[in-house]
């Protein structure tokens, strides 16, 4: 075992060469911008007194965040489970490391059941972070049936080779959906695993909208909020359609722009966060990309492949000229060599081709 920090709070994790699911417990370091990205979002959020839970907390690190970090007055009680034995021993290790007193706290509950079982023997939470190691599939009905009204559901996918095409077959199997290995693969396995996730979602008439989405290494991550109804399930399931031969996908916005902006606003003020420079560059392209509502993005390159443009110029200039040509256009987060517009592809094959 080591000690290690992240954000504001101190770890005891097993020392490890290699992440792997055969840890003790299971602890992922490059992890930490997905749990970073957790707080923030709470913290933006219009929401205080939430019943939080973490059915697949390991180390228990996501949660010590949050009770550490998060602003006063946003979490009622906070629920930390895992099946594992190691895992709740280490928790309560952990909680003690950072002085949190978790024994006559009835503001932390530490359990060590089936995340399934315990989701159901549940009556509901505000926040469900389902944070597995590889698929979320065995958690996604539990927690939509427990995801209270207006209350936010997040998923971590990390079995992307799925979700991107690599094993189309497994895709269809476990995302009832057909990938697209190509230039644009993590948007659109992005909007695939939504979409499971919402038709998981519609059967208990829970309209399931994102609010924030990305992908980052070897994950997918999206935030959504759960709005009950039958009329706003149809509206969900009307923006489900197949996309550049692959789905269907989630046809429909993948970020609140406002709740962006907001993430970002807080991002840069806050103690933790304001000199992480790769979060602030991730929070800042998303915010931009955010604004402008279109399917799928252009990879230059893969581009000018295909149109046999010889010499592109730089990313800015391309964007400025579709920008004088009426039309929005930023980078995205999915891809450095990609832009976000909603312009047609004759049109910006028109301005690679400086026409
Ligand atoms: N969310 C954690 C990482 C979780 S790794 C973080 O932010 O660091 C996955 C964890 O889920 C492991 O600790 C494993 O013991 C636990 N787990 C896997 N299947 C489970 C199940 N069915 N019920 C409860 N816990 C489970």
């Amino acid at each position: 075992m080591q000690i290690i920090n992240e954000g504001s709070i101190k770890l005891k994790v097993p020392k490890t060469g290699k992440i792997s699911k055969k840890m003790e417990v299971f602890y992922n370091p490059v992890m930490s911008l997905n749990r970073d990205i957790s707080v923030l979002l709470l913290d933006s959020l219009d929401k205080n007194n939430m019943q939080i839970a973490d059915p697949l907390a390991a180390s228990g690190v996501r949660s010590i965040r949050f009770l550490k970090e998060l602003n006063k007055g946003k979490i009622k009680k906070i629920w930390i489970n895992d099946y594992s034995k190691n895992a709740v021993r280490l928790i309560k290790q952990n909680l003690a490391l950072n002085k949190i007193n978790c024994k006559n706290n009835k503001k932390i509950k530490i359990n060590n059941e089936d995340a399934n079982l315990f989701l159901l023997n549940s009556s509901g939470f505000d926040y469900i972070d389902i944070d597995p190691f590889g698929t979320p599939n065995p958690f996604l009905d539990s927690a939509c049936k427990r995801i209270s009204r207006e209350g936010i559901l997040a998923v971590t996918a990390t079995d992307t080779s799925a979700l991107c095409g690599t094993f189309p077959k497994a895709c269809l199997r476990k995302y009832w959906a057909m990938p697209k290995r190509d230039a644009i693969m993590h948007e659109t396995g992005l909007r695939i695993l939504i979409r499971k996730i919402q038709l998981v979602g519609a059967q208990y008439d829970k309209a399931l909208v994102p609010i924030f989405s990305y992908t980052k290494e070897h994950y997918m991550r999206v935030f959504l909020v759960s709005e009950k109804g039958k009329n706003k399930v149809y509206e969900i399931l009307k923006q489900h359609g197949d996309f550049n031969n692959a789905g269907p996908i989630w046809t429909g916005n993948l970020w609140d722009k406002n709740l962006c902006n907001k993430i970002y606003k807080n991002a840069i003020s806050h103690e933790i966060f304001k000199n992480n420079k790769e979060l602030l560059e991730f929070l800042k392209t998303i915010k931009y990309e955010s604004k402008i509502d279109s399917i799928g993005f252009y990879d230059l390159h893969d581009i000018s492949d295909k149109y046999s443009i010889k010499k592109l110029c730089k990313k800015e200039e391309i964007k400025n000229k579709i920008k004088k040509l009426g039309h929005q256009a930023s980078d995205t987060h999915f891809k450095g060599e990609g832009i976000r517009s909603d312009i047609g592809i004759n049109k910006l094959v028109d301005v690679l081709k400086n026409k």
